[in-house]
């Protein structure tokens, strides 16, 4: 699901790994999510109009994207930033939990880390004061597109001895190389037990990209033309394509759908 989110974009690594930490968390989130209560996370950089989003539900369907400006400088200005550097000294972490039945949860905090995945951490200490550790492994190939993504969320329960969060950072850290490691499906099962000893899986679900768009929710984007530029390809046969941002699938309009939008 990383793989598809982040490679079908002309975006180069740091912003993969941008984007790929963020989705990676929103869906280990939906995890802890039940009937409809949903998740969307807003990642801002210091400069307030670079940010990346996230979006989840208890179902494990997810959508990430990047905003327009961050994605307008990624091929020239982006290039040798680190992911520290992109941040910038003043990022901030959003969320937003809708809890259903018109209950809804805000958090904001800042971003001390830079990282985005150490931030979450400290934002689920300030936040919701629960003890919590982020780990997301990306690996690449030569073209520097993503080939495996695992991630590990870990959260005390209440009551726990708090050094049990050190202890779960320290085996993750150690076994670096089982989260990186290719392997087949498998595998994948194998990994929780590889990693610690006393462990049960109480559930399994599988999570899925789910953009929701659809041609009619972009004909507004019509009346950003003009009326002369409508008729145009009206009375010339053409039709207009707008493409998502976030999937990247492509609407098409053809002149018959625009004749209708004129009238
Ligand atoms: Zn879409």
């Amino acid at each position: 699901m990383i793989k598809e989110i982040c490679n079908h974009k002309n975006i180069n690594r740091t912003l993969k790994d941008a984007l790929g930490n963020t989705v990676s968390i929103a869906t280990l989130i939906s995890g802890t999510l039940k009937g409809n209560q949903r998740v969307s996370i807003k990642v801002s950089a210091s400069n307030r109009k670079h940010k990346i989003f996230a979006d989840a539900d208890s179902m494990g369907n997810i959508r990430g994207y990047i905003s327009d400006e961050l994605l307008n400088v990624s091929i020239d200005n982006v290039d040798d930033l680190s992911i520290e550097e992109l941040i910038g000294h003043t990022g901030c972490i959003q969320v937003l939990k809708d809890l259903g039945m018109h209950s809804i949860f805000t958090g904001i905090t800042d971003m001390p880390n830079g990282n985005i995945v150490d931030d979450f951490s400290y934002y689920f200490k300030q936040s919701e004061q629960t003890d919590s550790f982020f780990s997301i492994n990306m690996v690449y190939n030569d073209n520097n597109e993503i080939v495996l993504c695992r991630g590990i969320m870990a959260q005390l329960l209440p009551g726990a001895p708090t050094n049990l969060i050190d202890a779960i950072k320290e085996t993750i850290f150690e076994n670096h190389s089982i989260l990186s490691n290719l392997g087949d499906n498998e595998s994948l099962k194998e990994i929780p037990y590889l990693l610690f000893e006393d462990i049960e899986i109480v559930e399994q679900y599988p999570v899925q990209f789910f953009c929701g768009c659809s041609k009619e929710a972009f004909y507004p984007m019509l009346y950003s033309l003009s009326k002369e530029e409508l008729v145009d390809a009206f009375e010339n046969k053409k039709s207009m394509e707008i493409v998502c941002n976030v999937c990247g699938k492509k609407h098409s309009f053809s002149s018959q759908d625009i004749k209708k939008f004129i009238q």
